[in-house]
């Protein structure tokens, strides 16, 4: 059956560029989604899907429920788009100034859609449910991704996926780890108040800029001094502002900066660490100081059991030679929250090329993405799919028969 659900993908990708296109010229930012959630509830209502509008504030949950009993699995895609300017040069260009879906968000959405689709067509087949996790705001801490989790999108769920279209790789290809794949991150905010006063009289002043140098060069010591070297940790300063004239010692310093990590421990020991070196300096140099530091998405840890099923699944699929194992990355992703409550895994799907002009990073003005790769990211999470509700609908010692789930329709 998975041939003929690939076969329907197929006969949809032209609906699927016309959506992800529709939703290329029309972004919207981060917790200010109102139109995407809106179209994605519309067409899941259209196709006879049970759909929650607003969960967690602005997501979309829809729910297909097989014919049969079995497990419930949840396929996950973020809709939002980020405060950048396009530059492309495209019919699909974006129509919002200074907003541009740059990470290929439209994507994910316009590939689930049409997941949604063969799914619902076929849900007589299907031993279990399928829910829809059409997530808002990945691009903005706190995220969407928790709020949905707190509003109940994950009850009565047993496994969850989803995937990244990634343009820095060749169309063709998947790529996976197991275990922590992408880090956590966190934000801080040092704030050093020092005296500021006439620059030829440094002795009745305290030199906030003299200071928050001292800090920025001991907070590298924090990851090459108080880090074990095998577990990798990030602490970049991205910001430092202080004075305004060359003959006034400056009053305050504000840094801020970045912080990656893997290991609840080490993020643990960062924060304290940063803590101690900026009021232990701020101390002795006489200056008072505040460190904001603000927990961001935690670690994405795939799961052991799901990653396994994700490479058994597609190397029948497209062959092992298509699966890139790869190390881990120290951006950051809230779809760690998700399995961070249910198992589940999260893979990427190459969609870069050169020749149409899909080469840029992703958050860059030029970002684009060969829309093939959506039918790859489709094939693989129908492929997943029918691993879990038709070719081993109750093999799993876990699945709990009587596990039902509940969902209201609006
Ligand atoms: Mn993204």
């Amino acid at each position: 059956m998975i041939d003929s659900w690939k076969e329907s993908l197929d006969e949809l990708y032209s609906q699927m560029v016309e959506w992800r296109r529709d939703f290329h010229m029309n972004p919207e930012l981060s917790f200010e989604e109102v139109r995407t959630p809106q179209k994605i509830a519309d067409y899941l209502s259209n196709l006879g899907i049970e759909v929650k509008t607003g969960v967690g504030g602005r997501g979309v949950v829809g729910i297909i429920r097989g014919g049969k009993p079995g497990r419930t699995i949840a396929l996950r895609a973020d809709f939002d788009a980020l405060p950048i300017q396009d530059e492309k040069n495209v019919p699909y260009k974006s129509t919002v100034p200074g907003v541009m879906h740059a990470c290929g968000h439209d994507g994910h959405t316009a590939t689930l859609l049409g997941v949604a689709k063969i799914l619902s067509e076929n849900r007589e087949y299907l031993h279990g449910n399928v829910v829809l996790l059409h997530q808002h705001a990945e691009e903005k801490a706190p995220g969407g991704a928790i709020a949905m989790v707190e509003d109940g999108a994950l009850d009565g769920v047993d496994v969850v996926f989803g995937t990244h279209l990634m343009a820095n790789a060749p169309y063709g290809t998947y790529s996976y780890r197991k275990g922590p794949m992408m880090a956590a991150v966190d934000a801080f905010v040092i704030t050093i108040q020092g005296r500021g006063g006439h620059g030829s009289a440094p002795h009745e002043t305290v030199d906030a800029i003299a200071i928050g140098t001292q800090v920025v060069n001991q907070l590298q010591h924090i990851v090459a001094r108080q880090i074990n070297p095998l577990r990798p940790a990030v602490v970049s300063v991205g910001s430092f502002h202080a004075g305004g004239a060359p003959n006034v010692i400056a009053d305050t310093a504000e840094i801020t900066g970045t912080v990656r990590t893997f290991d609840p421990e080490v993020r643990d020991r960062i924060e304290n660490e940063m803590k101690t070196i900026v009021q232990g300096i701020c101390a002795a140099f006489h200056a008072t100081c505040e460190v904001e530091y603000s927990r961001g998405y935690p670690a994405l840890v795939n799961h052991d059991k799901e990653t396994d099923v994700f490479v058994e699944v597609m190397s029948k699929q497209v062959g092992e030679e298509k699966l890139v194992n790869i190390e881990p990355i120290m951006g950051s992703e809230d779809f760690g929250y998700f399995i961070q409550n249910k198992p589940g895994m999260f893979f990427f799907t190459s969609a870069g090329n050169e020749e149409i002009g899909a080469c840029y990073p992703h958050h860059h003005p030029k970002f684009d993405f060969d829309e093939r790769a959506m039918i790859l990211a489709g094939q693989a999470l129908l492929s997943i799919t029918h691993h879990y509700l038709c070719e081993q609908p109750s093999k799993d010692e876990n699945f709990d028969e009587h596990a039902d789930i509940e969902l209201m329709t609006t």
